[in-house]
């Protein structure tokens, strides 16, 4: 069998030892007679898969009673409707930092519910860099504060927690959530498609601090808006199978090691990865240093031309998924948790063949 050296920004490539996991059991899941997408999520096959995955994630990332788990439907893009709806009114502001395209369909929804203020954008720079602290023109009342902790499409990626006037954080954390420990005090709500870095698309995981929830602006709203519903119960069919996988893939990161693993796991990848690009001028990267993502390496080579003979070239070595987004063009590797360091040297060693008889 041969399985491709896989940098797709998502839906992303998956732990082996999980799709096989999966495989044994789809047909007859634990010799029940049936594959758990043909059972009752009511029945306690799938009650327990839902409470180890919630228990799983609390583990990994240290989150205590005060954190509630959700999964979710919609994608993230739901979110970005529904963390307004339930959280600013017409007469509040929230502060949103404007690092890419995802963060600015959230602006756009926010926009929606009530006041937007942008303590920081780097659009005039086709959003090439995150913000430091002191570039952030915070407001005095924000009733909370969202970021992008990773930039999927511009390869840009928050070192550390951006400051606020004392809100929480709602974060976006798709394609960066549980790439490395995370500091839970400074949020209210972090989001997650699974599809980038944690399982199949079709489900968004959502942690939410009771705390924060204390904060709801309104509990009048349609049903399945209202994050208490789902803190209530689970109201409504789950996304079964991709819960069902979202639980293996928590289990592997903590037989793995856990975020600290991966936290070091993610730099050496992409630290040899950039230590390439960085050579010379032949590849050049997109981004400011500082801002540089662990789990999107966007470059560009001297011509389109040359990109395109790359990706070409790529796919012959069994490198595939490696064009960037078209509002960046150039190379976009997705180096996620589940992209093998081995994934990474096979393209560092093309990156030098390619250089040496093109450069
Ligand atoms: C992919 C992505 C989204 C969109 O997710 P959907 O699940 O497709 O709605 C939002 N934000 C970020 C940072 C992403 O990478």
């Amino acid at each position: 069998m041969k399985r491709l050296h896989n940098f797709s920004a998502g839906p992303a490539v998956l732990p082996l030892p999980v799709l096989q996991k999966a495989e044994k059991e789809l047909v007859n899941y634990q010799g029940k007679g049936a594959s758990i997408i043909e059972m009752s999520h009511r029945g306690p096959e799938y009650t327990e898969i839902n409470e180890t995955a919630a228990k799983r994630l609390k583990r990994i990332t240290g989150a205590d009673d005060d954190w509630e788990i959700l999964f979710l439907q919609g994608g993230a893009s739901t979110q970005f409707m529904m963390v307004p709806q339930n959280f600013l009114s017409s007469d509040q502001t929230a502060d949103y930092i404007d690092t890419g395209s995802w963060s600015s369909k959230a602006i756009k929804e926010a926009k929606f519910f009530g006041n937007v203020h942008v303590p920081f954008s780097s659009k005039e720079s086709n959003y090439s860099f995150v913000p430091t602290d002191d570039q952030l023109q915070p407001s005095d009342n924000a009733v909370y504060t969202h970021f992008t902790s990773n930039n999927t499409i511009f390869g840009t990626q928050f070192r550390k927690e951006p400051a606020t006037n004392g809100s929480l954080l709602v974060c976006d954390a798709s394609s960066d959530f549980l790439s490395r420990p995370i500091d839970l005090d400074k949020y209210g709500l972090i989001y997650a498609g699974a599809q980038k870095n944690l399982g199949p698309s079709g489900v968004t995981v959502v942690m939410i601090r009771k705390s924060f929830l204390e904060n709801q602006v309104t509990d009048e709203m349609p049903t399945m808006l209202n994050y208490r519903t789902h803190i209530q119960k689970l109201f409504n069919t789950p996304p079964v199978f991709a819960v069902y996988m979202v639980n293996y893939v928590l289990e592997w990161i903590e037989e793995k090691g856990g975020l600290t693993y991966f936290e070091k796991y993610n730099e050496q990848k992409g630290g040899i990865l950039y230590d390439e690009i960085d050579k010379d001028d032949f590849y050049r990267g997109t981004v400011d240093k500082a801002s540089r993502s662990l789990m999107n390496v966007t470059f560009r080579l001297q011509s389109e031309d040359l990109e395109k003979r790359f990706l070409a070239e790529a796919a012959e070595h069994n490198l595939s998924a490696l064009k960037g987004h078209r509002s960046v063009g150039g190379i976009r590797a997705s180096i996620y948790n589940a992209c093998e360091l081995d994934s990474v040297k096979a393209l560092v060693s093309f990156m030098q063949q390619f250089r040496s008889k093109n450069g």
